[in-house]
């Protein structure tokens, strides 16, 4: 809006506090002290600059910044309640930890013997619990090697293994069909070439024969690939060879048969059948499975290398290894995840559809009791997500609400994330742990006070 000297002086804009006020509050010195003057001082210039867009009064800068203080988190990540019925969500960290794993963070977030021992006061291994819970879940698998990702232990893999300096052996044959992209642009064959593998790329898009990856092996030939199409589904006339006749195949070439499953089953889940794990493509004859510590696995963040041990060792040797390594906060959330009871993902996918629509209707009529928000139970149909599973539905209930609380929710605290639909907001409370409840009902009678129930 352009400035008219005439308005300047009612200008409501000069009743706004001054930075020094607002920093010399006292609730505001003491959440310098605890959260940083930058913060404090970004909060206070982002509320000041919201009442010169007119959007509050200049009276309301003092309480909103208390408020945004008080609601402050250590970091500018805000905790989400995920009613979306998507479990592995991409955009919301994916896999949330169990009350196990977050306890391990907590225990290794100081000083800890990550690569010491205590007996013997002699450096350790690094990431050894890790690694041997892995081996007890997955015993078809003679070692294994924790790396920072999924596309970390492919970039490994295809480093070590085929991007020989001479040139030799650099060849990385791939079916069409598998050569994906799995998110915000991110493409493996484009990661695979920037390792300096060359790919030989056979077969077509929907279907590939035993045949076609027999005429492409050579004295070139690195490895065979076999990538699951995690985010994705080819249906009709369609056919890859079987892990068992690939690596058949690979081993009478003399080459290593690498499968990435791109999810973290290490073991078949019941409630996908249709999703490939570790132990079957390593009975079936896989050399080195990649697969991930978060997608269906529902740990940290983390790249898992497991097989045979002399082709593991071989890769944690490579330099690349150490510029890919875990850290110690995501091989203790992992050994937890691994040990302790089964992790919230795992749970969400076996979630019982009739318990959920009990619990739904439990949420509906508390919501409908403590805010008046006209609140009903609907079908709806959760999903796995980025890990895995693509168009598998799991069938669900969810509470619709008025599809206007949609942007007030997101925006509250805490930040709650449900779906739009035919003019309503769906919360699908598949992916809501039970002791989230009370903070969903509070997030929503704090939004719905200005509504008019229907
Ligand atoms: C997701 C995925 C990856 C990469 O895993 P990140 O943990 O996201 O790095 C690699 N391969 C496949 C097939 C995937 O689905």
């Amino acid at each position: 809006m352009p400035e008219s000297p005439t308005s300047a002086a009612q200008d409501p804009r000069r009743r706004i506090p001054r930075t020094d006020h607002l920093l010399d509050l006292p609730a505001v010195v003491a959440a310098s002290a605890s959260l940083g003057e930058g913060v404090v001082r970004g909060l206070a210039r982002a509320v000041q600059d919201r009442a010169r867009r007119g959007e509050i009064l200049p009276e309301q800068v003092e309480p909103e910044l208390l408020a945004a203080l008080d609601t402050r988190g250590a970091s500018s990540l805000l905790p989400v309640v995920n009613a979306t019925g998507v479990i592995v969500h991409t955009n919301l960290g994916r896999a949330p930890l169990s009350p196990l794993a977050r306890q391990a963070l907590q225990d290794v977030a100081g000083y800890a013997d990550v690569e010491f021992d205590l007996t013997t006061g002699a450096r350790g291994r690094r990431g050894a619990g890790a690694r041997a819970a892995l081996l007890v879940a997955c015993p078809a698998a003679e070692d294994a090697l924790v790396v920072n990702n999924g596309a970390a232990a492919l970039l490994l893999a295809v480093t070590a293994l085929a991007a020989t300096p001479a040139g030799e052996r650099h060849e990385i044959v791939i079916s069409r069909g598998e050569l994906v992209e799995i998110g915000a642009g991110f493409r493996l064959p484009d990661l695979m070439e920037s390792a300096g593998a060359r790919l030989r790329e056979v077969g077509t898009t929907n279907r590939t024969h035993l045949a076609d990856y027999r005429d492409a092996l050579g004295k070139d030939t690195a490895a065979i690939l076999s990538v699951h199409t995690s985010n994705f589904r080819v249906i009709g006339f369609t056919g890859v060879p079987e892990i068992s006749e690939l690596s058949r195949l690979a081993h009478d070439a003399g080459v290593p048969l690498i499968a990435d499953l791109g999810s973290g089953l290490l073991a078949p889940e019941p409630a996908l059948p249709g999703e490939p794990d570790a132990t079957t493509a390593l009975t079936g004859g896989a050399d080195i499975v990649l697969c991930s510590g978060d997608k269906l696995l529902g740990g940290p963040q983390a790249g898992i290398l497991l097989g045979r041990a002399e082709l593991i060792a071989r890769l944690g040797r490579h330099p690349l290894a150490r510029a890919v390594r875990a850290d110690k906060l995501a091989l203790a959330a992992l050994e937890a995840t691994l040990t302790g009871p089964l992790p919230p993902v795992r749970r969400a996918l076996r979630t019982d559809p009739e318990d959920l629509r009990m619990r739904t209707e439990a949420v509906a009529a508390r919501i409908r009791r403590h805010t008046g928000l006209e609140a009903t139970v609907v079908p709806h149909d959760g999903r796995v997500g980025g890990g895995g599973g693509a168009e598998v539905p799991l069938p669900g209930w969810a509470v619709r609400l008025p599809g206007a609380l949609a942007a007030p929710l997101r925006t509250g605290r805490p930040a709650v994330v449900g779906t739009v639909r035919d003019g309503g907001l769906l919360l699908d409370l598949r992916c809501v742990p039970e002791d989230q409840e009370e903070q969903l009902l509070e997030a929503l009678a704090g939004v719905s006070l200005g509504e008019e129930p229907a």
